[in-house]
């Protein structure tokens, strides 16, 4: 099996064209796989084996670290962490008060002692990959219906995952890829005492805004850094990237290690429909009510506008990005594209008696996601309050935690048990720093109101500010005290925000139902279709995005957008320079202004494009030359690319980093962050 995939890949990778450009995330079993020859022509100048060895379960790929939604990358002996200035964003928001606006100003400790301690940040460090295919499926009894079949999958990863965390420091997951076709044990460390070290001014971390957001040319110092703690010292991570002296240029080669977060390739043109129709079409109009809302209910307060600052930034690049899957996918007519290779593949196994059960599961699949389609708008909303209104998630938390106690620990939900009680209890103390009692009320009353159109029952009666007024789920104190409540507890308070709570909880659960049901339906069907898929393609096809770490080999080349505009695939300090207007986005401090004044500033790189492919969750992927050093860290896509989540397009997939020399010159030139320098290996 082993040989015959590899001998696939070097098929597959031979056929790469002039452009370079190569289709893949691939995971650390794959690179291992991939031809040692052809990836030294690329430009890999490591052994293969330094990248990852499955034995000591180690290599450079263990310094490519998850931080939650985003990537990151180890670049010191002593635990620092380098990531996206947006990923560490909400640990900057924490920090932030009115009179000490870090996010405005940004932040530098001096010595370890100032570091700021971030409540929910986490650090994880890749450890070891076990497929556990098998051990998965022989724990489906025979004939199981759909739901049974889902929660007999989810039993069997709660087992593997709690034999997993018996090894001290352990954070496990059973990784889920193309919907089953293969299931992989994760084991990584995980460092859950993160301080912020370093942070630009807003006007560096995210300039040019959401107007500039997945745009290029691009000139954002999108970068950050903290430090990771085991036991109350630095941690000392085995591998950690090296800075890159040399930078890049145009035609090198590099490579992304990171954790890409979720994309739709592997699903079939009916369900890709759905994506575009349930998942994109709404995150563009609630979220974009959302938005207007935030804005509104804080003009004027410096207080309201720290405390939704993260939600506001994370609805507004969530909000931004399904405006360019949107684009993207009528552009590309990337949904018909998959409807016409979904009919080839049928008319090719069409009578050939071994894909005869691919041809039934594809039939299935698409009554699957017709009858999605039923419920789309009224399940989106029930999902929706994981990210609206604090007060309403947080109630619904309190509630569903309240009733999972009861159960044994294995039979709980996920997320709710024991291991998840730490975290759980962090973020809602952590809610508290992002709420803001006039933008709350305004986001519930939106969420009552579409949810009352969609017939959901917790919406029925209810009034957002009467109930915002007699809550207590909104006062910290009283919040925790509630997460230790039972359910007849809760029940005793009366509080007409936790009854709403009880109502919701119950719809919630039916919802999971179905999405359990639909995901056991999916657990059989899909491996099946796949596999004539990849046959039919006679090629190895990387799994869709999982947010388990993955690796893209790429080269720095720019694009061509349309026709008549060729772009660059490098920008330098002196476009930034030239964009500042003086007013926001695009509003640097005078002391960087000063700064670029006094350098030749065509001389500092500032972004650059790779043909990478990537997608959300990449963010903060060190992006490593052929010796593994640091030449950028990954922050974005461009616009023609957001769509790339649905289908692989190799004229225009590119990814944006930002240049290690625009991070030394910003530390070095502007901020005289010598400490930080030292410790990056870059000054003596
Ligand atoms: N900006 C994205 C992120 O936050 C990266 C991307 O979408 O390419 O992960």
């Amino acid at each position: 099996m082993r040989s015959r995939s590899k001998l696939l890949i070097l098929a597959a990778l031979a056929g790469a064209g002039p452009g370079w450009a190569d289709e893949g995330k691939w995971t650390p079993q794959q690179v291992l796989e991939l031809d040692a020859r052809w990836l030294k022509q690329q430009g890999l100048e490591l052994p293969v084996s330094r990248l990852w060895d499955p034995k000591r379960g180690t290599g450079l790929l263990a310094a490519a670290v998850a931080v939650p939604g985003c990537s990151a990358a180890f670049v010191s002996a002593s635990g620092l962490v380098l990531t996206n200035h947006h990923c560490l964003f909400s640990l900057i928001q924490e920090h932030s008060t009115p009179q000490r606006d870090l996010i405005t100003n940004g932040f530098i400790a001096n010595s370890s002692g100032e570091e700021l301690p971030g409540k929910t940040v986490r650090v994880t460090v890749p450890r070891r990959f076990t497929d556990v295919t098998k051990e998965i499926e022989s724990a489906v009894p025979a004939g199981s219906a759909d739901l049974a079949r889902s929660k007999a999958i989810e039993a069997k990863q709660k087992e593997l995952v709690a034999a997993c965390e018996k090894t001290p420091g352990n954070r496990c997951s059973v990784g889920v890829f193309d919907g089953g076709l293969q299931y992989v044990l994760i084991e990584n460390l995980e460092l859950s005492d993160i301080r912020l070290v370093y942070a630009p001014p807003r006007a560096i971390g995210e300039f040019g805004g959401e107007i500039d957001n997945f745009r290029w040319p691009r000139h954002v110092g999108d970068f950050s850094m903290a430090r990771a703690y085991k036991d109350g010292k630095p941690y000392t991570p085995e591998f950690f990237f090296p800075i890159s002296r040399g930078g890049v240029k145009p035609g090198d080669f590099v490579m992304l290690m990171g954790y890409p977060g979720r994309t739709f390739r592997s699903l079939t043109s009916g369900e890709m429909a759905n994506e575009r129709d349930f998942r994109f079409e709404l995150n563009r109009e609630i979220y974009g009510e959302w938005i207007r809302l935030l804005e509104q209910t804080t003009k004027g307060s410096a207080e309201g506008a720290i405390a939704v600052a993260a939600t506001l930034k994370s609805l507004n690049n969530s909000h931004t990005g399904a405006e360019g899957q949107l684009a993207g996918l009528a552009r590309g007519s990337l949904i018909e594209k998959q409807k016409a290779n979904d009919d080839a593949v049928m008319a090719w196994a069409a009578g050939k008696p071994a894909w005869a059960k691919a041809l039934d599961a594809k039939k299935e699949l698409d009554r699957v996601a017709e009858e999605r389609r039923k419920m789309g708008v009224h399940d989106y909303l029930l999902t929706s309050v994981n990210v609206g209104s604090l007060a309403l998630r947080d109630a619904a938390i309190l509630v569903r935690l309240a009733a999972e106690r009861q159960k044994p620990d294995a039979e709980r939900d996920p997320g709710f048990q024991i291991r998840d009680l730490q975290r759980l209890q962090a973020a809602l103390e952590r809610d508290q720093k992002s709420f803001f009692a006039p933008s709350d009320e305004a986001l519930l009353a939106s969420w009552i109101a579409r949810a009352r159109k969609e017939g959901i029952a917790a919406a029925r009666a209810a009034n957002a500010s009467e109930l915002l007024r007699a809550t207590k789920v909104t006062n910290a104190a009283e919040r925790s005290k509630m997460f230790e409540e039972t359910l007849q507890q809760l029940r005793a308070r009366q509080d007409p925000m936790l009854e709403m709570a009880f109502v919701l909880d119950v719809e919630l659960r039916e919802w999971k139902a179905r999405a359990d049901a639909r995901d056991g339906a999916v657990a059989r069907l899909r491996p099946e279709w796949r596999k004539a898929v990849i046959a039919h393609a006679g090629k190895p096809v990387a799994p869709d995005a999982n947010s388990t770490l993955r690796v893209s080999f790429a080269h720095v080349q720019g694009y061509a957008p349309r026709d008549g505009v060729q772009y660059k695939p490098l920008t330098t300090l002196a476009g930034m320079i030239q964009k500042h207007t003086g007013e926001e986005p695009f509003a640097l401090p005078g002391f960087v202004v000063d700064a670029a004044r006094k350098t030749d500033a065509n001389r500092i790189p500032i972004n650059f494009l790779a043909d990478a492919d990537t997608t959300g969750g990449n963010s903060g992927s060190p992006v490593v030359n052929g010796r593994g050093e640091l030449v950028g860290l990954n922050f974005d896509r461009v616009w023609e690319n957001v769509a790339n989540d649905f289908g692989y397009a190799p004229d225009v997939a590119r990814n944006i980093s930002v240049d290690v020399r625009f991070l030394i010159w910003m530390l070095d030139d502007v901020q005289h962050a010598d400490h930080i320098l030292r410790e990056l290996g870059v000054k003596r």
